[in-house]
């Protein structure tokens, strides 16, 4: 299997795994059940490479994507043809012959891209497929409720194009006891009543777990997908899906009350051992998940033992204190799991004030790649 760069050379190394993946597909699709189980797949795949992650999933049997650009949707058309692809950027003046030429559907949201993408239609004479998002409470993308009923009315615009979806996008799915969920519930019921018979799609990740009233017609998962925590409380059913590990370059003494790393923000409580690895901020590891006021830093796994970072993040390094584990265990060139499934991502990501998101997206091109788990790589 080609890794760039290439595994031994990089001082980081990224494992996925593509079964892991497909399992937590299935999963979400058996959870919802007779709703059409879809996958966000925008941000590159959640960082871990859209091409990989759309060929694995269709594989499962996921049958509708949603990226969030239309470059990001011709790459997941030429890796999986034989699904439907939906854009939730839309459409940008000028842009209706590129989706009619890729055959990606836009996610239309506002008022003016669904007079444009009619318009565009009438003047082929073809009635393309489109999706329109309502704003439930976001305030981002999508028509209020004053708009959706302005566009239902005009029966004529409609009417020149194929609507294949209405969605909407929840604010704070990831903590059931948000009244906003119940909210953004029944003004979606409301505004799509106007579109009576078109499918409809709600949940992301975090509604599949709020419960049943939220599946309608299409899900949208993503995060939970690639393993991360899609809810706020409670243990993650979902499987790991990556592994990002970095080598140990050295390990050395320090005294106690000397500091370690850049701003001297952490003074040394008592003699310690401290190992350095190859991967800091520049390959996406936050800053903020390092030493410092206030804060607790993020932990790592090495060999069996739970160790926190010390001292601040570097662009390419990170300072472990090591002093509790046996230096057997701690050598230079062993592999340190900094996320996995001993060191979850959204823990790392409390730490740094941040989602799991941001990390999984942040990897960069550093690291190495390894796809494990893909039934098409075998010979
Ligand atoms: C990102 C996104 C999703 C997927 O959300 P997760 O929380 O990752 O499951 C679904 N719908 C829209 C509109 C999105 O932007």
């Amino acid at each position: 299997m080609a890794n760039t760069p290439s595994d031994g050379l990089a001082c980081g190394r990224l494992t996925i795994d593509l079964e892991a993946l497909a399992d937590n597909w299935q999963s979400l699709a058996d959870r919802t059940g007779a709703t059409e189980c879809g996958a966000a797949i925008k941000g590159d795949g959640y960082g871990l490479g859209l091409e990989k992650m759309a060929r694995a999933l269709s594989r499962a049997g996921c049958r509708t994507f949603f990226t969030a650009v239309p470059q990001e949707g011709i790459r997941a058309l030429a890796a999986a043809p034989e699904t439907r692809v939906f854009v939730l950027a839309g459409l940008l003046p000028g842009m209706a012959e590129a989706y009619r030429e890729t055959g990606l559907i836009p996610v239309l949201n506002c008022s003016v891209e669904i007079h444009e993408w009619a318009e565009y239609c009438a003047s082929i004479g073809e009635r393309l497929p489109a999706a329109i998002h309502l704003d439930t409470g976001m305030n981002r993308m999508g028509l209020n409720l004053e708009e959706t009923r302005a566009i239902a009315a005009a029966k004529d615009v409609l009417a020149r194009f194929d609507l294949v979806l209405v969605m909407s996008h929840l604010v704070c799915g990831d903590d059931p006891a948000n009244p906003l969920n119940g909210l953004q519930l029944r003004r979606f019921e409301e505004m799509t009543a106007y579109f009576p018979e078109v499918p409809r799609s709600l949940a992301n990740s975090s509604g599949i777990f709020l419960g049943p009233e939220y599946y309608f017609d299409v899900a949208r998962p993503g995060i939970s997908l690639y393993g991360g925590d899609a809810m706020d409380d409670g243990p993650n059913p979902m499987r790991t899906v990556v592994t990002a590990e970095a080598r140990i370059l050295i390990t050395h003494g320090a005294a106690k009350g000397e500091t370690v790393g850049y701003g001297a923000v952490e003074t040394l409580q008592r003699d310690s051992r401290i190992a350095i690895v190859g991967v800091g901020y520049a390959d996406g590891y936050h800053r903020l998940a390092g030493a410092g006021e206030k804060r607790i830093a993020a932990k790592a796994w090495i060999n069996g033992h739970t160790v926190p970072l010390v001292g601040r993040v570097s662009m390419d390094l990170i300072a472990l204190d090591v002093t509790d584990v046996p230096e057997a265990d701690c050598k230079r060139g062993d592999w340190v799991e900094m996320f996995g499934p001993h060191i979850l991502v959204h823990e790392v990501a409390r730490c740094a004030d941040t989602i799991g998101y941001e990390l999984l997206t942040g990897f960069g091109s550093r690291y190495s790649r390894t796809y494990i788990g893909d039934p098409g790589a075998e010979a």
